[in-house]
């Protein structure tokens, strides 16, 4: 990975652009929130529980220390699911162009998860580390990223769902809201299960609803040819398209809204299962492929066109 060597070395580029987004995501910091997300403590993060409620004040805390304010009145975007209180949490990194800030893109992921799975040798509880720490995780660092880099001329929304694992809920409830402020989304980009490496593949995530919109090309030539996003035939095969957060944002706003992901189906064998914990998860690959998203994103938010399009 050419972009993230460099980073690596701190070594400068021919190309100053792209010297000035080199970024290094911290392995040992991504490790150390994948653990605290999914250790026993937070007994699976089942929205409505207290354990969901600590990994909420856990990501509220770092959204404070980084300085990303929040969205609405507080970072708690509040909503009932089935009698339940439940919250998503969201904050924002403000355009500095004073144009360009009134568009949005959207960096999301679910930090719910299922609570309690089928009992194995006497662990009950789904610890939830790839679905979802790790697109929580990968949330949390691109907003310490731009927090800090302030290099963003459109407005950076950071949003962490709840409800997902219930049928998309937080995401559904936070759609309907944006849409009634008529918020000016260009793009919803949503991480999900980001832990492992993927094995044999020509890039390094793939891409759902590949097909719908240029974001995988552009991001791509936004990283200097590096193919960061590519497609999955399974992931069309099993429409996950329409499984996850990014969905109802691409119903109510028809912007390219679509999930990147790792999981191909045959690198993790721990999905929805009490074993889906930290210590098979793969952090420095992580880390690596958190920079790598880095650039696209940059140039994503500062393009001055809209280059990024649904395909017709
Ligand atoms: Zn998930």
């Amino acid at each position: 990975m050419f972009f993230t060597v460099i980073a690596c070395k701190g070594q400068t580029t021919k190309n100053p652009e792209l010297d000035s987004v080199k970024a290094e995501v911290s392995k040992v910091e991504v490790k150390e929130d994948l653990d605290y997300l999914s250790s026993d403590e937070m007994m699976g993060r089942e929205t409505g529980t207290k354990g969901i409620e600590e990994a909420a004040v856990f990501i509220e805390n770092k959204f404070k220390d980084f300085g990303v304010k929040p969205f609405f009145e507080t970072y708690k975007d509040s909503f009932m699911v089935n009698g339940i209180q439940a919250f998503n949490i969201v904050g924002l990194v403000e355009g500095k162009d004073p144009q360009l800030k009134n568009q949005f893109i959207i960096i999301g992921a679910h930090y719910d998860h299922i609570g309690l799975g089928k009992e194995v040798d006497g662990d009950s509880i789904a610890n939830g580390a790839n679905d979802n720490a790790a697109g929580t995780v990968g949330v949390i660092q691109l907003a310490k990223y731009f927090s800090k880099a302030g290099n963003n001329k459109r407005s950076i929304i950071f949003a962490l769902f709840s409800g997902e694992e219930m049928g998309l809920k937080g995401s559904k409830h936070l759609t309907e809201k944006l849409k009634a402020k008529d918020l000016d989304l260009y793009v919803m980009f949503n991480l999900e299960m980001i832990g492992v490496p993927m094995k044999a593949k020509d890039y390094e995530a793939y891409l759902t609803g590949f097909e719908k919109s240029n974001l995988a090309e552009k991001f791509n030539e936004y990283s200097n040819g590096e193919k960061v996003l590519g497609f999955l035939p399974q992931a069309q095969q099993m429409s996950l398209f329409r499984r996850s957060d990014n969905y109802p944002f691409y119903g109510a706003f028809n912007v390219p809204s679509q999930t990147v992901s790792t999981f191909d189906f045959s690198n993790y064998p721990y999905y929805h299962h009490v074993d889906d914990e930290s210590q098979f998860l793969d952090a420095e690959f992580m880390a690596s492929l958190i920079e790598d998203f880095i650039p696209g994103l940059v140039k994503m938010a500062n393009t001055n066109e809209k280059e990024i399009k649904m395909n017709d």
